[in-house]
């Protein structure tokens, strides 16, 4: 209750004022004594690791186990915060990858940076690494796939070229190997593609098209395409008379379907049938690709759509690929205005579905 005499505003405080500034920053801070003890925190400590440390608990208690540059950063005397809150102290920044610790919520990966103060404090910066960490990942997979899928096809067009001018191959053999060297060079220029497409995704500078477009033409176009790929499987697809005109980019849609039926293809047996249907609900346009191939595990279905994710299958053997195709038909298929899901049982086979808009005749 107010003392008579005070007056009473609406307006917080200075200090609660700066405490909702400091929680509205992505970066939170703990101040901690000499001895790593917990003097006060401020910003959104909660929310980076599910909890408030108490003042006067060790922070090496809270955060658990983090190590960087060969040494602990915040438990014992040879840690960083050790070394940042002792006499002359240095001020110390994790690398660009964050640190790995165990909070009571579970593992986090956080930016740690400190800094001494002159009351003879340490301010022990935290902010959210998870996301960094994620990209210089998704970096490191760019060089070392790309470099795989670059070298293998290299490999094989140099040898095929050495072959045909060391030897005096017959006019067959000479074909033969032509084609083989254009096969190569094809799956070279669809992985150049297939990097342009998801950085052009990514950066949001994807051109789009949309047409009212007939679905019936455009995987009219998609099968003949493919016709020469289906390697003795049965592709039937079913659509129903009085689907709607779509509202899409011709070209997006026919990469989706193409992408989708080549995996379909690629992951399933010789002679195993491969099915389309389309159904319309709601303003949209459902579109299925099923197949009958090798599954997918539940625990690997929610990565699929990530970049660069592949999945070995129980042999170890691996198909050629990037794990960016599905990735850029997530983007292409969001970007249209719809989603895409998948339902697969392994060893059974896997349904990929996905959603675009249908096109609305103006009144
Ligand atoms: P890529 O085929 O180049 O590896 P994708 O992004 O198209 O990349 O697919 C990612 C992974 O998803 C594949 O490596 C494969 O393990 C799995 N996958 C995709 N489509 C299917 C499918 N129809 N059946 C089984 N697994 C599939």
């Amino acid at each position: 209750m107010a003392r008579q005499g005070t007056i009473v505003t609406a307006a917080p405080s200075q200090g609660s004022r700066l405490a909702e500034v400091l929680a509205g920053l992505d970066q939170a801070c703990v101040v901690v004594d000499a001895a790593g003890r917990v003097v006060e925190s401020s910003g959104p400590i909660d929310a980076l690791i599910g909890a408030t440390p108490a003042a006067g608990s060790l922070l090496a208690e809270t955060l658990r186990g983090g190590e960087a540059e060969g040494a602990p950063v915040f438990a014992g005397e040879g840690s960083h915060l050790a070394r940042a809150g002792a006499a002359g102290g240095v001020a110390w920044r994790s690398p660009l990858r964050g640190v790995d610790v165990e909070v009571d919520a579970g593992p986090r990966v956080l930016g740690v940076a400190l800094r001494p103060l002159a009351s003879g404090e340490t301010a022990v910066y935290l902010s959210d690494g998870a996301q960094l960490r994620e990209i210089l990942e998704a970096q490191d997979a760019l060089i070392s796939i790309t470099s795989h899928e670059l070298k293998t096809p290299l490999t094989a067009i140099k040898a095929m070229a050495e072959l045909m001018i060391s030897y005096d191959l017959g006019e067959a053999q000479r074909k033969e190997m032509t084609g083989d060297i254009y096969r190569q060079a094809e799956r070279l220029e669809q992985l150049i593609r297939e990097i342009l497409d998801a950085s052009q995704l990514d950066s949001g500078r994807m051109p789009l098209d949309l047409q009212p477009t007939r679905l019936k033409d455009v995987l009219a176009e998609v099968v003949e395409e493919l016709e020469t790929q289906m390697e003795g499987r049965k592709l039937t697809v079913k659509l129903p008379a009085d689907m709607p005109l779509l509202m899409v980019d011709w070209a997006k849609l026919s990469q989706v379907l193409v992408n989708l039926l080549t995996n379909a293809v690629k992951y399933s047996p010789e002679g195993a049938p491969v099915a389309v249907r389309a159904m319309s609900q709601n303003g949209m346009v459902r579109v299925e690709v099923r197949d009958q191939g090798i599954g997918i595990r539940a625990e690997d279905q929610g990565r699929l759509f990530k970049k660069f994710q592949r999945i070995q299958d129980a042999g170890g053997r691996r198909t050629p690929g990037t794990g960016l195709g599905l990735y850029i038909v997530k983007g292409l298929v969001e970007l249209m205005g719809g989603a895409i899901e998948v339902s697969s049982k392994h060893g059974q086979g896997s349904t990929f579905a996905f959603t675009v808009p249908a096109w609305e005749a103006p009144r």
